[in-house]
């Protein structure tokens, strides 16, 4: 069978050119970076390489990069470390109500421990209101964490606008940039952030790697405690070769950037004008302009989408209907409900997230399958067909 991956807002494969800079730290370079000796001092060396390689993607300084576990570690210790340390000065965080589960859930625990939590709504296109984050700040807030680009509808956010309200009025921001590191511009001597997270999996690494951008100055305490690794702000021996392979990923991010964002924006139009074009009753989910360049979120009105999802996954197609760690449940999306979608129209969304590797040829396989599966779908649907009567 036909196979086509288009969820790489989920995950992505790993780059050839990553899995073979990686190789070698499985076994001839298996020194321990804060050994004295030869094996460490090698290691070490290759290990300074990879975080001046992360800090070149985002214009940061190699000193502001501390490696993580995964993305989800470094929201963590955004949140908690902030929380920890200024919590003399209050107990009240502001995010949005679009965030990834990482926040939402970091912050409904925060919320256990004492914490106040301001949820910003986002309008129908996802996106924020500045003026109430202007509103929502207060002499006790200690936080303000808002996503970079949003997972399941690809809107970006104004992380400039957010930084600069934040600075004004004192409070550290966070970004959560997992979505949006390699796919849009983020340069961090020009964008008043803080603290932004990234994940390797969603740049063609293997998953379990993770980086966090600390700006200097920023004070937060670690969440792992122990060596004085990453300058005592995450100890535990460093996982050196999935260290190397997301400084490759970002060191390739960089150098592609510019062929990988045309080449993703083209097929992602040509996906969504091919679908408006062949198929009735279907509205977009999303920014139309403000949008990661890979994503393309719809609701195919009277289908619901974990049916065609798994229709499109016979046809060999795997795309998603909402975000990785929601999928299997078969609640909306809370990104479509925040962003004032009905929930059945919620329920009947579909997110494609193109990579670097799909092709034109894929998007068309898509196009001519996905009409007919819906056609089949919406045949034996009786929201459609009662849709269908009251138009008679
Ligand atoms: N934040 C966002 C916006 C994400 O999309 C994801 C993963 O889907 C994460 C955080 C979690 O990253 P990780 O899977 O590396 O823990």
């Amino acid at each position: 069978m036909r196979r086509v991956y288009m969820d790489n807002n989920a995950t992505t494969p790993v780059h050839p050119e990553v899995l073979e800079a990686m190789m070698p730290f499985f076994q001839d370079q298996f020194g321990n970076a804060s050994s004295i000796h030869w094996a460490g001092r090698e290691v070490k060396k290759y290990l300074d390489e990879a975080r001046e390689k992360v800090a070149g993607l985002m214009n940061a300084d190699p000193e502001e990069i501390v490696f993580t576990g995964c993305g989800t570690e470094s929201d963590n210790m955004a949140i908690k470390g902030v929380a920890f340390t200024h919590k003399d000065k209050g107990r009240h965080i502001i995010t949005s109500k679009v965030e990834h589960h990482a926040i939402l859930h970091t912050c409904q625990f925060m919320e256990k421990t004492g914490y106040e939590i301001t949820h910003l709504s986002v309008d129908r296109e996802g996106m924020i209101d500045l003026e109430e984050l202007r509103r929502a700040i207060r002499p006790d807030t200690v936080l303000i964490t808002i996503m970079f680009a949003n997972n399941e509808t690809g809107t970006i956010f104004p992380v400039k606008e957010i930084g600069e309200i934040a600075r004004e009025k004192g409070v550290i921001f966070h970004t959560d940039a997992v979505q949006a590191v390699g796919k849009i511009p983020v340069d961090l001597k020009k964008l008043p952030v803080d603290i932004l997270s990234l994940s390797g999996h969603k740049l063609n690494t293997p998953k379990g790697i993770g980086a966090q951008f600390i700006r200097q100055g920023t004070r937060l305490s670690p969440l792992i405690h122990g060596g004085a690794q990453e300058r005592n702000r995450r100890a535990g021996t460093e996982n050196i070769p999935y260290i190397i392979g997301l400084g490759k990923a970002c060191e390739i991010a960089q150098r592609d950037f510019q062929k990988r964002h045309k080449h993703l924006r083209g097929l992602r139009d040509r996906l969504q004008e091919g679908i408006l074009r062949t198929i009735p009753h279907v509205e977009f989910n999303g920014h139309p302009t403000k949008r990661l360049p890979n994503t393309l979120n719809m609701s195919f009105l009277y289908v619901e989408g974990e049916s065609l999802l798994l229709n499109l996954d016979l046809e060999g197609i795997a795309v998603s209907s909402g975000s990785a760690c929601t999928s299997g449940s078969l609640d909306p999306s809370h990104v479509l409900l925040a962003m004032g979608k009905s929930p059945l129209l919620a329920q009947s969304a579909l997110r494609f997230s193109l990579g670097w590797a799909n092709t034109e040829e894929e998007v068309d396989y898509v196009l001519e399958v996905l009409p007919r599966v819906i056609n089949r779908l919406r045949a034996i649907s009786p929201l459609y067909q009662k849709h269908k009567n009251e138009k008679e």
